[in-house]
């Protein structure tokens, strides 16, 4: 088994409401959604699970911006520093999807590969040539066009791909965003983890029953997605970590304390 080095960093949160997350929650209910990425260290070259949040206005969805903190440390750059790593170090990063708050610092990654859902990508890039800003990424689209960023899309007929030795890119299909990617890692000493992203933003969405976000790009595919990772996580034994979920994220190993291995 290849020895790989999993760490958590955080990346700053979102503070809103939490019909974001769980559509039949009370409207005036807020919530606060932890927004980090992962790297893991791996003998084949480092690699990076999404890229946080761009602090621009300009590069973020108008939505987003208002409810975004970021502490200096917080930063992707910063949190990669202070554990060796540079940005043209990272060998392959993989997109959860093209949402603000998970693609904002990828063309600091220039010498990566970077794997994101084929549907996704063209969804995107089709809302940004139609010029519709709903997309909320419109800029950054138009920025890694001419940074000519190397990508590698994951066709919606192909289930999961190992790019490395223990480590799976799972493919979720619509729901939360038009084509969402996660990650299962084999670790000698931890087991199996399942990074859903936010095709289970949190665990109240995971049921059962199943809980709808507010926003939602496709709801059956959501439901659907979300009952295949929760069975395929018991399947593999492995930790399923959500991708905005408060209470799991404070309990989990942050880069600064240590890592998974
Ligand atoms: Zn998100």
């Amino acid at each position: 088994m290849a020895h790989i080095k999993l760490y958590v960093l955080e990346n700053g949160k979102l503070v809103g409401p939490k019909t974001n997350s769980v559509a039949d929650a009370d409207p005036s209910e807020l919530q606060t959604a932890p927004i980090f990425s992962v790297l893991i260290e791996h003998p084949d070259g480092p690699l990076l699970l999404d890229a946080g949040c761009h602090t621009d206005e300009k590069r973020q969805h108008p939505m987003i911006f208002k409810d975004f903190t970021m502490r200096p440390e917080d930063h992707i750059e910063s949190r990669l520093a202070a554990l060796g790593v540079r940005p043209a170090d990272i060998r392959r990063v993989v997109v959860s999807h093209l949402h603000a708050d998970h693609s904002g610092y990828l063309e600091l990654f220039q010498n990566a590969e970077f794997f994101v859902h084929e549907d996704e990508f063209t969804q995107r890039v089709k809302l940004y040539a139609l010029n519709d800003a709903s997309a909320g990424s419109n800029g950054d689209i138009a920025f890694w066009i001419s940074l000519g960023l190397r990508w590698t899309l994951i066709p919606a007929e192909e289930p999961e791909r190992e790019i490395l030795p223990g480590v799976r890119v799972l493919n979720f299909g619509a729901g939360h965003s038009f084509g969402m990617l996660g990650l299962l890692v084999e670790l000698s000493k931890t087991g199996k983890v399942l990074l859903a992203g936010d095709a289970v933003y949190n665990r109240e969405n995971a049921g059962p029953p199943v809980r709808l976000p507010g926003n939602v790009c496709d709801r059956e595919g959501f439901i659907r997605t979300v009952r295949r990772i929760v069975r395929r996580a018991k399947d593999e034994n492995a930790l399923l970590w959500y991708g905005h979920d408060e209470a799991q994220f404070a309990a989990l190993i942050k880069s600064t304390e240590g890592c998974y291995e």
